[in-house]
């Protein structure tokens, strides 16, 4: 099929009004850090899961790629298409529905095409918790979280997107649909295909729906912050407020003395609760009894941590407005280090028992090579995941410094994750932004596993090649 037979088809599949060949779909072809440019072939917009179906169908027919997309939140530069102008992608915007609550059984099933944000609050709307969070919540959907398994602010209480999921409904590459919408805690029935699906970006299939687990909303929630003078010390309290607090832990992030400068730098208006520390976290803690509850054993804690010297200062939030700000300083910082320009990025995620030690040797190689860097580390400490990214230093142009240097600097880093057991990759995925480092990486017998599922599931290779393999 040519080009423009390839358009009729799609044309007859969802209509001609979603159809877009327009000059301006840059809202579909650039990513959310602007690093990628890709130019489409057309931007498709179904509006159900049987449309998507024929959309899949048709571009197979003519061998057309497909780069399916979401709210283009992702990081890793997998959600746009190439510029080569011969990918179609596949916008699920239009499916955001929440199909259903189920109360008894605590799931929900949304489109794939949901904005995750919406989701939250039809949950809440019925007194329940879709335990996913992160600051791009707003735009990005329940589909694309799925398919980057994404991880966010909760992890450490919850899991991750995929043990949020418990049923997924999937076009496969071949145009068919797959109806795994169940809404069961135990079904073993063979191979596992929703895990397949989940993680895969965009390669094995195109998701559709999902049914997601949801929790008993909370009596209170409660935040604090307490500046730390040492990586050690945050380390140190983890260990304490797990131990103190249990299962009513939900979160622990970190943020490093150069993250919140940055945010002070660009959003002046965001109050910060403590002055500048070496590091600081935000702790928050779920309570099943009150609020009153929930702080009494905040300051219990931070107490035994002042008394132990781990913590040197620290405030508790006394009502939902403090804590909503001290979380959204936490949020702000990728926008703030997106307003300074062009860095050099890692999602990585280490044992936390070496994290100290990564931070410490990789902190020193780093400054030792390239002078002047400034490391703007922050990140899911509970999980053991770091946002360890590299300024290029101060007065630097910084796309020149980028171009010159990025790749010295991510394998000085990812050598360094090696040697510490940890992952190229925590949570954003490998997309076109690491897939070179994952070949290098990832065991050949891993990979070679990998390739036979993506030649079994879509041997015609449609599915947003070129990404993550
Ligand atoms: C400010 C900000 C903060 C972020 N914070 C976090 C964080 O804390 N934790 C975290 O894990 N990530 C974070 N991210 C990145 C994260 O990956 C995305 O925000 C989100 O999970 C992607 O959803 P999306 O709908 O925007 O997907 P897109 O960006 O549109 O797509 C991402 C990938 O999923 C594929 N995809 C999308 N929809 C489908 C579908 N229906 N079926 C199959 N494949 C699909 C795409 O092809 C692509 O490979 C953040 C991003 C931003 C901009």
């Amino acid at each position: 099929m040519a080009g423009a037979a390839v358009l009729d088809a799609l044309r007859a599949a969802v209509g001609a009004a979603h159809v877009r060949v327009d000059d301006d779909l840059s809202a579909y072809e650039v990513d959310w850090r602007k690093r990628y440019r890709g130019r489409a072939l057309a931007v498709v917009r179904p509006a159900s899961t049987a449309e998507v179906a024929a959309v899949v169908r048709a571009c197979g027919a003519s061998g057309t790629p497909i780069v399916t997309q979401g709210g283009n939140t992702g990081l890793v530069g997998a959600s746009i298409p190439d510029p080569s102008g011969t990918q179609v992608v596949l916008s699920l915007t239009r499916m955001n529905r929440v199909r259903a609550i189920d109360a008894a059984n605590l799931t929900m099933t949304t489109d794939a095409g949901c904005v995750l944000q919406a989701a939250q609050e039809a949950a809440e709307s019925q007194g329940l918790l879709l335990a996913l969070s992160l600051a791009a919540e707003g735009s990005c959907t329940i589909g694309g979280n799925l398919a980057t398994n994404a991880g966010g602010t909760q992890v450490l209480r919850y899991g991750n997107a995929r043990e949020q999921c418990l049923g997924l409904e999937v076009v496969t590459a071949a145009g068919e649909i797959w109806d795994g919408l169940s809404g069961l805690r135990k079904d073993n029935t063979g191979y596992a295909l929703r895990d397949l699906y989940i993680g895969s970006e965009g390669t094995l299939g195109v998701i559709t729906a999902a049914t997601l687990k949801l929790h008993p909303q909370p009596v209170a929630r409660c935040t604090a912050l307490a500046a730390l003078p040492t990586l050690d010390a945050a380390v140190a309290l983890l260990q304490l407020a797990q131990a103190g607090l249990g299962a009513a832990l939900t979160g622990f992030e970190v943020m490093g003395r150069q993250a919140l400068a940055l945010v002070r730098a660009h959003f002046p208006q965001r109050a910060q609760a403590l002055p500048p520390a070496e590091w600081t976290v935000l702790l928050e803690q779920s309570d099943s009894e009150s609020a009153a509850h929930a702080q009494a054993a905040f300051e219990t804690l931070l107490e035994v941590a002042l008394t132990r010297g781990l913590i040197s200062d620290a405030a508790v939030a006394s009502s939902a407005a403090q804590s909503k700000a001290m979380w959204h300083v936490r949020e702000s910082i990728p926008l703030a280090q997106a307003a300074q320009g062009p860095n050099i990025k890692h999602d990585i995620s280490l044992p936390i028992s070496a994290i100290t030690r990564f931070v410490t040797a990789t902190d020193a190689a780093l400054l030792r090579s390239f002078p002047g860097v400034r490391l703007v580390n922050f990140g899911h400490l509970g999980d053991g995941n770091l946002h360890y990214n590299v300024q290029p230093p101060d007065g630097v142009e910084a796309a020149a410094y980028l171009q010159a240097h990025e790749t010295a600097v991510n394998k000085l880093v990812y050598d360094s994750v090696d040697a510490h057991a940890g992952s190229i990759s925590a949570e954003h995925g490998i997309g076109a932004l690491k897939r070179d480092e994952l070949a290098q990486r990832k065991s050949p017998v891993a990979l070679a596993q990998m390739r036979a599922i993506k030649r079994a599931l879509d041997p015609q290779n449609l599915l947003n090649p070129g990404r993550l393999l």
